[in-house]
Order: C-alpha cells, then structure tokens, then sequence
C-alpha cells in the first residue's frame, strides 16, 4: 500500500499529475479535502505521542534506513523527480543523493543535539542550583512544500521532524506530489509508525485549513512569497519557518578565474531551468572584463540542449508548465519592451523556454527587482565593488549571492556587506551542502533549514534545574 492510499483519505475526488514537458497524465492521487483536517488531526495526535516516545537511538536508525532505501533505489526516485517536475536525469539523481545525505545528517542529529548543561552558579545566589535543558518535540507541525525540488526539500523538513520527535502533516505541492509519497513510504518502511507522517494532497483550500489548525504547532514553508504572505495572515498564534523566494546576484571580478566564473555562472543560472530559489539570476560584471565574459557566457548558454528532461544529453529541461513559461516570455518581453536587449534564447516551445540571457536591462523592471524563476539571466556591467555590492543589494528580499575574485580582502568585504542569508566565495549563489544554516535575510526570511538548525527549530528546550541546598 502507497503512503497516498494509507494516509490520504479515500474518496471520490481523486487529482491528476501531469508531465511539465509533453502534458500527458503521469499518475493520480486522491485528494484531501479541508473539510477532512479534523481527521488528520486525530491521527497526527496519536503520531506526535509515537513519535516523542521513540528513543534517540529509534528515530537514528529509522531515518538512516530510510535513507539506505532511497539510495537503493535511487534511480525510481531519479525518474519520478524527472517525471512530475521535469527536471533533467543528471539534475534528478543529484536531488536523489542530497535526499540521502539530508536523512543521514538528520540521523546523526537525533543522537546529538539533545541540550545542554546550564550554568546555573555563573549567577551569584545560584551556587546550589544545577540543571540542563533538554530539547523537546514541539507536537504537531504542518509542512508545506514546492514542486521545483519534490524530493529533498520534503526531505529538509520530515527528517529534522523525526529527528526532534515531532508528529508532521505534509502537504506536498500538488503539482508534484509523487517524490514526496514514495519518501515517506520509505521512512514508514524503515520502520517509521505511519502515524507521524500524514500526507495531504490537495490545493489553496487544504494548506490554510492546514495552517490554521489550533493543535499545529508550527508552520515549516517553502514557497512563494505571497502564498509565505497568507500563511502568516491565517497561521495564528504559531511559530513559522518561511523559505521564500530570492532573485540571485553573483558577483563576477575581473581578477576571478575566468573559465570556473563562466562554468559556474552557467550552471547556476540554469539548474533545474532555472526553477531555483538560489539560482543566479543577475551577473554583474566588471567592466575590463564584461564584454570577454558576455560572449563566453552567451557561448556557453547557445550549447546548452533544452527539451526532454529523459534524454541523458539534455541539459535545461521544461518548465513546470506552460503557463509558466509562458508568464516567463511575458516577463522579458516587457523588459525588453523597456529598453533591454536579448543576446539569445527567449524562444518557447510549450513548456519549454530557452535558457535566455539579456543585457541593459533597466532597473526598475519587472525582471530585474523581482524573482523570476526560470532560465533567464540579466548581465550587467560595474566599475567598482562599492557599485556591485550596491547592485547586489537592490531587491527587497535575498537569499544567497556570490562572488568570483582572487583578492581575499574584496572576497571579504563582499561577505560582509552583501545582505543574503549565505554568500558563496568563487562558486555561484546556486551552491548549497545539506548541513549549513539556509534561509533568506531581508523581507520574509524566518527560520533557517539546514538539518541542524531546522532541528532546533522544531525543537524547544525545557529546563531541568535541581536545588541541592
Ligand atoms: P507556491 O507558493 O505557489 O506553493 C507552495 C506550496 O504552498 C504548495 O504546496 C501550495 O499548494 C501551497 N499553498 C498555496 N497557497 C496556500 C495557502 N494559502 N495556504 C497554505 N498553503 C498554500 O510555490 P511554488 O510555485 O510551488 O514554488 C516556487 C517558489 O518556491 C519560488 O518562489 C521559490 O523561490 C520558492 N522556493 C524557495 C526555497 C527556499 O528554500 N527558500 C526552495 C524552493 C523554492
């Protein structure tokens, strides 16, 4: 039995999935309606009390099980990735062994971060007092996931969960909800009991209801900004973690290694086509070197094969679906409406749109203040590291930046003022290990993932202190 029959009540109303390359129909999972989160309560209730009474050494072993499974059959995963998102095969089974290591690190941090001693005598008056604090499942949490990477980012929120010993109602999108299923049957088949995961697939309707629940204690979300928007207008007294959008900057000096700098840039800008929270979306770069850096850049973007995420040669695959690339192709020809230019791409064949790199983009565009979310690139040049950091700095919201320079001091420098939740030194702002601190850092940014830290999120400590006067 699928965790879909298992854990998503049956009924009439059942919801299609399909391709993002060709439309056709890859499957079908029944839906749960909101009107049917009463239910799921009940039984994430009776999760939560299972999962808090496993021992540390229980939810370990169960998470790396789980994790043996999903690399034995790693290439199901891979195809199922492939198949509902479309992402390519090459970029399907790297999500795969992220997935893996994310359970892994979740493993080890059910055995390690369980508190600490509190020195209770570092406050005068408190000499005879000693004590810990434990850190403490905090019950019920809904998560609330994105298509673009369907496997690890549910990954990112169910292992720190088990982890802390916390019950977890998932809500997959409903775009691509398969990768999440197959996940938590292997959790269940590692010995998970099947109560501490509900599924739930269904839309707009099921995530507020979702979110709104009194009994939930916390809200763990990656998406979009204005559904991050109205999850915390419906969410109520709760805590929340928002992993929301960004719109990239990488930094490209002229003293950096040129060749990596192209290599990279491309690879981050066109990663999963561009479906990418932390893909880089505007290259500025500097003056001496713009012009040598545009033509390898477009180069580089002219050989890349857009098309069938199955064919092991293709390198960009489709959208998510055509509306969405459609909405992409609007989005840059306004900005180029606006006075910007395209130096290739900005074709469309259904759901597939080009990977596409414009210049003189102006900066009160559409494009270039919000994220765009697909395989377009903006370049632009700058004088001084000053202008770049300003630059980098102009959206509203950011999550990662990059920068490419031999000069330590200006690597430095752009660390420090660059206002992003991690800024990656001679790598894009694509790059991201499973066990470092990830989140955003101007507008939305709360909680941060990264197996560890979103452990202590979903955590809380409770303090132990004994008077032996
Ligand atoms: P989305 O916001 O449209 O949907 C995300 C999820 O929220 C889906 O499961 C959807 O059904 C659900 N949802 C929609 N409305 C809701 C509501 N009112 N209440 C509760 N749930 C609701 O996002 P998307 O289009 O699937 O994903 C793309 C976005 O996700 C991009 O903005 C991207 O940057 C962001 N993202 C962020 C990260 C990160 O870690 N920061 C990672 C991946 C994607």
């Amino acid at each position: 039995m699928t965790a879909a029959k298992l854990h998503v009540t049956q009924g009439p109303d059942t919801l299609s999935v399909f391709s993002p390359f060709d439309g056709s129909v890859i499957g079908s999972v029944d839906v749960t309606g909101a009107e049917e989160v009463e239910e799921l309560l009940v039984r994430a209730r009776k999760g939560a009390e299972l999962s808090k009474g496993l021992p540390r050494h229980r939810r370990a072993s169960i998470l790396e099980k789980a994790a043996q499974i999903v690399e034995s059959r790693s290439e199901r995963f891979a195809t199922a990735i492939v198949s509902e998102a479309g992402k390519t095969l090459v970029q399907a089974r790297k999500e795969v062994l992220r997935c893996v290591n994310t359970l892994k690190l979740s493993a080890e941090e059910a055995k390690r971060n369980a508190g600490e001693v509190v020195p209770f005598d570092a406050y005068a008056g408190s000499e005879s007092r000693q004590g810990w604090f434990t850190r403490e499942p905090l019950g019920i949490i809904t998560a609330i996931t994105p298509y673009n990477d369907p496997l690890n980012l549910v990954a990112h929120k169910l292992g720190p969960a088990i982890a802390g010993g916390n019950a977890v109602l998932l809500k997959p999108s409903e775009l691509t909800p398969f990768s999440a299923i197959n996940l938590v049957d292997a959790l269940v088949e590692a010995g998970l009991p099947a109560e501490v995961i509900t599924v739930a697939v269904g839309g707009v309707a099921l995530g507020k209801a979702l979110v709104e629940a009194r009994e939930v204690r916390m809200v763990s979300f990656t998406g979009g900004f204005a559904t991050g928007e109205a999850i915390s207008r419906s969410a109520g007294l709760k805590k929340m973690a928002m992993e929301l959008g960004g719109n990239a900057p990488v930094i490209v000096m002229a003293d950096c290694d040129f060749e990596k700098a192209v290599e990279s840039s491309v690879s981050g800008a066109y990663w999963a086509a561009g479906q990418n929270c932390i893909g880089a979306q505007r290259i500025l770069v500097q003056a001496e070197v713009y012009d040598k850096f545009r033509d390898a850049f477009v180069l580089a973007t002219k050989k890349l094969k857009a098309g069938d995420p199955l064919r092991e040669d293709t390198d960009v695959g489709p959208m998510i679906s055509a509306q969405a690339a459609e909405r992409t192709e609007s989005v840059v020809q306004k900005a180029l409406d606006a006075g910007a230019k395209v130096l290739c791409g900005h074709r469309r064949d259904g759901s597939v749109y080009h990977p596409t790199v414009l210049e003189d983009t102006p900066l009160n565009c559409q494009l270039w203040i919000e994220e765009v979310f697909a395989p377009v690139v903006m370049l632009a040049p700058f004088e001084t590291l000053d202008q770049a950091i300003a630059l980098a700095n102009e959206p509203e919201y950011s999550l990662h930046a990059g920068i490419f320079t031999s000069n330590l001091a200006d690597a430095l420098d752009a660390a420090a003022r660059i206002d992003a939740g991690g800024v990656m030194i001679n790598d894009t702002s694509d790059y991201r290990f499973d066990a470092m601190p990830f989140g955003g850092s101007k507008y939305g940014s709360m909680g941060r993932e990264g197996v560890r830290f979103a452990y202590e999120d979903m955590t809380q400590p409770k303090v132990v202190c004994f008077n032996r006067a």
